[in-house]
């Protein structure tokens, strides 16, 4: 895994560290600094992904730069062919927004894929606690974003038609002509606002749920993920990235993105691919539960 990049300047490098989901805890800032100050030019730099990057390093120290990080836990690895550093929104843990815990998610992947070898080209992960998707999910080759169905229990409600008026900036909560409150599916995105907010308990979660998307990308040529599948607790979803992934390395081509795999594929024959390969895998474990 690559750790750093040769600079315009020669002789000196910039050391790129990977920070999944983006945190970082108090006791790592000491040796950042430490290094930053000992063998880089002093300064820090933070990329669009979330990672820190030490620039100026001379080649000769660079090994005992990563040394002195790894030791306090800064890993490298931030580059190639690989699964770049997974962003992530802070999610349940600090944004009212949330539908989702979006930091454990990031973090589980991070610890399932970040060593993953031998993929056609990089892979950007990016999770989102909600539809406002903060971090750009629909623009990474796995996207996800937490959503919440709401549904109307008839029975609580008691017609006042307040959340018909306030309580959805989508206007998706309508009145049907039967006089029933009742949810446009084209027009909901998802979001759980509305959730709570009737004084009679009408507006409930039916479910909560991590929506993928695979396929999106940015660069010279930009395009938007595509829709795979609502999932609800975060090991499936780990499966579900794993089944991704493999898809992607048995059929990407070298320099392939994943967008640009389904583009030649189609979505439906990659979706194809994603069932047939899941369903290869509960063949494989139940024959490993039987013998
Ligand atoms: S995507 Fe939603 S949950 Fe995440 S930071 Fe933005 S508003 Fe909050
Ligand atoms: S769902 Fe709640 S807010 Fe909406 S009409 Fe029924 S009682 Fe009123
Ligand atoms: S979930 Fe969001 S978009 Fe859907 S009805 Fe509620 S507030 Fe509106």
């Amino acid at each position: 895994m690559r750790s750093f990049f040769s600079q315009k300047q020669s002789n000196f490098s910039t050391i790129r560290l990977r920070v999944p989901v983006g945190i970082i805890y108090v006791e790592q800032l000491d040796a950042l600094k430490e290094v930053a100050a000992r063998y880089g030019s002093g300064r820090l730099h933070l990329t669009v992904r979330k990672t820190v990057e030490i620039p100026g390093v001379a080649n000769k120290d660079i090994p005992r730069a990563i040394a002195q990080l790894a030791s306090v836990g800064w890993y490298s690895s931030a580059f190639g062919d690989n699964i770049r550093n997974v962003v992530a929104c802070p999610g349940a843990y600090s944004c009212p927004n949330a539908q989702v815990d979006t930091q454990s998610l990031g973090l589980e992947i991070d610890s399932n894929f970040a060593s993953e070898e031998d993929l056609p080209a990089k892979i950007k992960i990016a999770v989102a606690g909600c539809p406002n998707s903060c971090t750009h999910p629909i623009l990474n080759d796995i996207g996800i974003i937490g959503v919440t169905r709401v549904k109307v229990l008839q029975d609580k409600c008691e017609r006042c038609y307040i959340c018909v008026e306030d309580y959805c900036r989508e206007n998706a909560i309508k009145k049907s002509e039967e006089g029933q409150v009742i949810i446009d599916p084209e027009a909901c995105v998802d979001c759980g606002e509305c959730v709570g907010k009737c004084l009679s308990n009408a507006l409930v979660a039916e479910s909560r749920a991590y929506r993928i998307f695979v396929g999106g990308k940015l660069g010279r040529h930009p395009q938007i993920g595509t829709y795979l599948a609502d999932i609800l607790t975060i090991p499936e979803v780990v499966d579900m990235v794993e089944v991704v992934l493999a898809v992607y390395k048995k059929y990407g081509q070298p320099g392939e993105r994943l967008g640009e795999l389904i583009n030649r594929l189609s979505m439906e024959r990659f979706r194809q691919l994603v069932v047939d390969y899941r369903k290869q895998k509960v063949k494989v474990a139940c024959a490993q539960l039987v013998y």
